[in-house]
């Protein structure tokens, strides 16, 4: 189960359920859904038979718009997208500034980061999973939009999805060791020893450290609070549900229409 926070709320639509983000709200031109399983299992992964196109049309916009990555690779490799007609592949960064290109990322424990840039009017969808946190993929993601569209870290705004939270993420020694190492100044509050031989790690303040290092205000780091494996029963979740549902991914999107 889900509650509706000030950050994320509940959508059910039919065929679809979606967590939508108030934030947004005063800004007409953005287009940012979470998609969730929802009491009847949809899904919208690539999966023959997922739901997308239910999703889309819930959503207002068109499929052909919509721009995914067809193999992320836990890397920092973003690309700027101009034409939703390419093909992205072995990458974990989307960013564009083109009106009717929807960014997506899929996610299943793994942090999405939605991020929008309302002076410049530019997106970022960012997969930023443990690995991708140890590579520090939310400082890598900013800096594009500083170089592609002249960002100011001030102004931006960033979502942080649904993720595998502290409390369930426990890592082997090495694991712990790493990030130890990469996030030095914040080692005591992102790591966590139980029994003196469990190690729980907090990815999500790992990125918002990272977020509030490059420049965004703390307002505007928008974390949605809502842990994948607590709520698998509408999110999927790779810890909770890796034996029964073959790894099924959560749908991340954000673009900008015309107005
Ligand atoms: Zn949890």
């Amino acid at each position: 189960m889900i509650q509706d926070s000030q950050h994320a709320t509940v959508i059910n639509r039919g065929q679809v359920s979606f967590l939508h983000f108030p934030v947004f709200d005063q800004y007409p031109e953005v287009v940012a859904c979470f998609a969730m399983k929802g009491e009847t299992d949809r899904y919208y992964d690539y999966a023959p038979g997922n739901h997308r196109k239910e999703l889309w049309s819930e959503l207002g916009i068109d499929g052909d718009l919509v721009v995914g990555i067809s193999e992320q690779i836990h890397s920092v490799n973003v690309a700027r997208v101009d034409d939703a007609r390419c093909r992205y592949t072995k990458l974990d960064g989307l960013v564009t500034n083109r009106r009717d290109i929807f960014l997506t990322t899929l996610v299943a424990d793994c942090i999405a980061l939605l991020i929008y840039d309302p002076k410049n009017h530019a997106v970022a969808n960012l997969h930023s999973g443990w690995r991708g946190t140890l590579a520090k993929m939310a400082r890598v993601g900013v800096q594009k939009m500083i170089d592609e569209y002249g960002s100011r870290p001030e102004d931006l705004i960033c979502v942080i999805c649904p993720s595998i939270r502290r409390d369930d993420f426990e890592v082997e020694r090495e694991v712990k060791d790493d990030f130890a190492r990469q996030f030095r100044e914040i080692a005591d509050e992102i790591i966590e020893e139980v029994d003196g031989h469990k190690f729980m790690i907090d990815t999500v303040a790992c990125n918002k450290y990272m977020l509030e290092e490059m420049g965004l205000r703390q307002k505007n780091i928008i974390d949605t609070g809502i842990c994948t494996v607590c709520a698998n029963d509408v999110l999927h979740s790779y810890r909770a549900n890796k034996d029964t549902e073959k790894a099924r991914r959560n749908l991340a999107l954000i673009g900008l229409k015309s107005c």
